[in-house]
């Protein structure tokens, strides 16, 4: 810190508050986990300065012997602990290895055959009245992801987001009674809409989805099954979901992110059969900027670990503690969208618990200590911003030690702050979806027992 505050003191300043903050909070968001300090270290080093453009081995750039040596590690790393066929460690996020993920399946099931029907090699050699013909279905093809509101993610063809504009798209959510996904009602929508891509996997669903199932419904209907599993890598890796619950031996293509669960760095993977392994080692440079070979580097570091026996003991508890949290929030009157949890998070519904808003009660957990994120329910009467859910995952506490006696308290301070906070008002009276009041005495209390923790 002392090197970069000779430089520029205010981010040395951030760094040390984080760390701290990091350390007296509760850190409860989904997404987040400790990072392990071989992998940090590995993101801080000389990589950081190298073009690699290309694959391992087949670089636009000189010099590259080095970042070819730790992309093959993490590549190989991946394969064997998920047991896939190929494994691309470039993306620089889950969202860019969803775009490599589209882009393969595009490539591989519009564009190669129509290279192939034109007697062309590359698109370059197409003709004018060929290329316009390509881009043409290239824009037509279809897309089935889980909704938003039921839990699926922004790129799983959410209008809004480049997904849901690149495809012709059509959503499938979760059973309004149970909260449950329905597989009935998921094949009879890919009978009718007949998508090129259906996507599983989800951001804020906290049960198992059978990935058996969602192939055999992909098959049915001529898709390629493309499954997410950024939010439960940790939990594939640590054999936790097995069978039909393991996506890898199902999809034909499964991304991921490298540092929820997963513990890794920040970052992005594809997994594949070999039949889209060429399409995907494309992803630089068709849809990724030059690859980060520092943060691959620390990719191959956090995956060797998570080859070890202890990863599997700490995505066990990753799971035993999200039942205790739920068990606690639920034997002291909350309400939890689908009854409970399966895998690493819960999703409390704190508009129906505690008559707040996620946003409300999101800052009100925040200001003891607690950090969580607000996060919309199916059909969530609040919408995106404001919401009626408060997302809460175990990775992160159970990365730091804490079990099933310390997740039962934790439920104890959640539902003291929630029920301690009242919704707030606008200057003109009005009621707020943003503001809330706390009592004071419980924030700081609650806060001090964070911080113990
Ligand atoms: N996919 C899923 C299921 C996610 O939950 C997220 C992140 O929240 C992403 C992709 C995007 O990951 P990133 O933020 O690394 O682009």
């Amino acid at each position: 810190l002392e090197v970069i505050r000779g430089v520029e003191p205010r981010v040395a300043d951030a760094i040390g508050q984080e760390l701290a903050d990091q350390r007296e909070m509760l850190k409860l968001i989904a997404s987040e986990n400790y990072a392990s300090p071989a992998t940090l270290l590995t993101m801080g080093n000389w990589f950081s300065d190298k073009y690699a453009e290309g694959t391992i081995g087949r670089r636009f750039y000189a010099g590259c012997r080095n970042v070819d040596t730790v992309e093959a590690l993490a590549a190989e790393h991946a394969r064997e602990l998920f047991g896939a066929q190929h494994a691309y460690a470039q993306p620089h996020s889950g969202i860019d290895a969803n775009l490599v993920a589209f882009w393969a399946v595009l490539a591989q099931r519009v564009e190669a055959p129509a290279l192939e029907r034109a007697g062309a090699r590359q698109v370059n050699d197409l003709t004018e009245q060929d290329w316009e013909t390509l881009r043409r279905d290239l824009g037509n093809q279809r897309m089935l992801g889980m909704s938003l509101d039921a839990g699926g993610h922004l790129t799983h063809g959410f209008r809004p987001n480049i997904s849901g504009k690149m495809f012709n798209q059509r959503s499938y959510g979760t059973d309004p009674e149970t909260g449950l996904l329905d597989y009935e009602a998921l094949r009879a929508t890919a009978r009718d809409f007949r998508p090129m891509i259906i996507v599983a996997g989800y951001s804020a669903y906290p049960r198992l989805v059978n990935f058996r199932i969602m192939r055999e419904i992909a098959d049915e209907v001529g898709a390629t099954l493309m499954v997410d599993m950024a939010h439960f890598a940790g939990l594939v890796a640590g054999k936790v979901l097995t069978g039909d619950f393991d996506p890898v031996p199902h999809a034909q293509i499964v991304t991921t992110t490298t540092h929820k669960s997963l513990r890794g760095p920040r970052g992005g993977m594809v997994l594949c059969d070999s039949s889209l392994a060429d399409q995907v080692d494309r992803g630089c440079p068709m849809v990724l900027g030059g690859p980060l070979p520092h943060v691959m580097a620390a990719k191959a570091v956090a995956l060797a670990e998570a080859r070890q026996d202890s990863f599997r003991d700490y995505a066990q508890r990753v799971v035993d503690n999200a039942r205790a949290l739920a068990e606690g929030l639920m034997r002291r009157g909350a309400t939890l969208v689908t009854g409970g949890t399966d895998n690493h998070l819960n999703l409390i519904d704190v508009a129906s618990s505690y008559g707040l808003t996620g946003r409300q009660a999101e800052a009100a957990l925040l200001a003891s200590g607690i950090v969580t994120n607000r996060n919309a329910i199916p059909a969530d009467p609040n919408g995106a911003w404001y919401t009626s859910g408060i997302r809460i995952g175990t990775p992160a506490l159970t990365t730091r030690g804490l079990g099933t006696g310390e997740m039962d308290e934790i439920a104890g301070l959640i539902d003291t702050v929630l029920s301690a906070t009242q919704p707030g008002t606008t200057k003109k009276g009005i009621p707020s979806k943003a503001q809330h009041v706390l009592e004071e005495k419980t924030a700081d209390e609650v806060s001090q027992r964070a911080t113990d923790l």
